[in-house]
């Protein structure tokens, strides 16, 4: 059961903590940011009209113009694996996942209004599982970045977007379900060893360490769609992905998603979600 508004976690979770109101933070609802300060029981705070199901808060840590986390309101008991929230969120993404997509566009929007030189051209929808994932919270969460140094990440090292570059070889398919096919994306990352910064910015791995992960999948459904409208609900996709993601790197690994900061289907390209694994992500913010 969630926290009832003001009364204490019955749990330590600063996620839950942030949605009943006991720890402060920057709120972003219905196109407006609203700060609440849980010391001075503020007034504004989003639930206070009509308390709702998933809040989008700014992530303390900024580490780009955009680092916000979009998150249900319900903490579920489940607790083993550590990432077992996320695999529960993935498994109806609905609602959670298209608020995160909508917050990222009007972000990116709000960014270019203020600064049409220096704002990103996209944005990345992303999700951490286990600590090969760098998951620093149980309870399920997304994440949004954007920021104009992360915009090579909508293109292969070849220059290609990347759903065509690493599709347009069928004997890359390593895994099929009812609704999606992953493709490895591994040897196009390959390719671009020599654009390492493109490369670590595409996968969203720590580029210090100087590695490929082991393992890069483009999970692609079989449904035709556009980005934007698969993340009205992932849906299936989203199921598949988490369970083949726990199956093939079971000791973590990341889901994301780009975004072109545009309102419109061909700027959006075809629907695919990237799943890196296999071996230590790094921290989701070194990109440098
Ligand atoms: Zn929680
Ligand atoms: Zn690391």
């Amino acid at each position: 059961m969630p926290n009832k508004p003001g009364q204490r976690p019955t749990r330590f979770c600063v996620f839950c903590g942030i949605a009943d109101g006991s720890e402060s933070a920057l709120f972003f609802r219905d196109g407006e940011r609203r700060f609440t300060d849980s010391r001075r029981g503020d007034p504004s705070a989003p639930w206070s009209d009509e308390r709702p199901e998933v809040f989008v808060f700014e992530n303390q840590f900024l580490f780009f113009d955009l680092t916000s986390l979009v998150i249900p309101l319900e903490h579920s008991e489940s607790a083993i694996p550590f990432y077992s929230q996320q695999s529960e969120l993935w498994s109806n993404l609905g609602e959670v996942g298209a608020t995160a997509r909508d917050h990222g566009m009007q972000t990116v929007e709000w960014l270019r209004d203020r600064n049409a030189d220096r704002a990103p051209a996209g944005y990345r929808v992303f999700c951490n599982f286990g600590s090969m994932g760098e998951q620093s919270q149980p309870h399920a969460h997304l994440q949004v970045h954007a920021a104009k140094e992360l915009d090579a990440s909508r293109w292969a090292p070849t220059g290609e977007p990347w759903l065509e570059a690493v599709t347009k070889n069928g004997s890359t398919i390593v895994h099929e379900t009812e609704s999606t096919i992953f493709y490895d994306a591994l040897p196009t990352l390959e390719e671009g060893r020599s654009s390492l910064w493109q490369v670590t910015v595409s996968v969203g791995f720590s580029a210090p360490h100087r590695s490929l992960p082991k393992m890069a999948l483009l999970a692609v459904p079989r449904e035709a769609a556009s980005q934007w409208s698969m993340w009205e609900d992932v849906g299936q996709l989203g199921a598949d992905v988490v369970e083949y993601g726990a199956e093939a790197s079971p000791g973590g690994f990341r889901v994301m998603s780009n975004f072109p900061g545009q309102q419109s289907d061909e700027e959006f390209g075809p629907a695919h979600v990237l799943l890196v694994g296999g071996s230590h992500l790094g921290l989701y913010a070194d990109y440098f």
